[in-house]
């Protein structure tokens, strides 16, 4: 609310992604195909994979469709309001 108009250069910053942990099997697909080295880590303890920095994060979304799993979700953070 009362942020309209600023969504054409504010994209990037807009999304957070969220990992569910139960469902992800620690494949590194989505690490792969990521453009940023910074927001995606593999934890050895877990074997999992977690977000170590959102706000690398560009929002291209390039890692939802690899993961087989649906574990990992770019989402708008204006949808996380709402
Ligand atoms: S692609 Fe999905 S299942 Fe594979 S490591 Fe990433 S979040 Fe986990
Ligand atoms: S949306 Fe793009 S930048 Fe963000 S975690 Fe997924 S692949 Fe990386």
């Amino acid at each position: 609310m009362g942020h309209s108009g600023k969504l054409s250069t504010s994209i990037s910053a807009g999304i957070v992604v969220k990992i569910v942990d139960v469902l992800c099997t620690g494949c590194l697909h989505c690490i792969e195909v990521c453009p940023s080295k910074e927001v995606l880590r593999y934890s050895a303890e877990t074997k999992k994979v977690f977000v170590h920095d959102v706000d690398k994060c560009s929002g291209c979304f390039a890692c939802e469709p690899v993961c087989r799993t649906n574990a990992i979700r770019p989402i708008f953070k204006k949808y996380l309001n709402m």
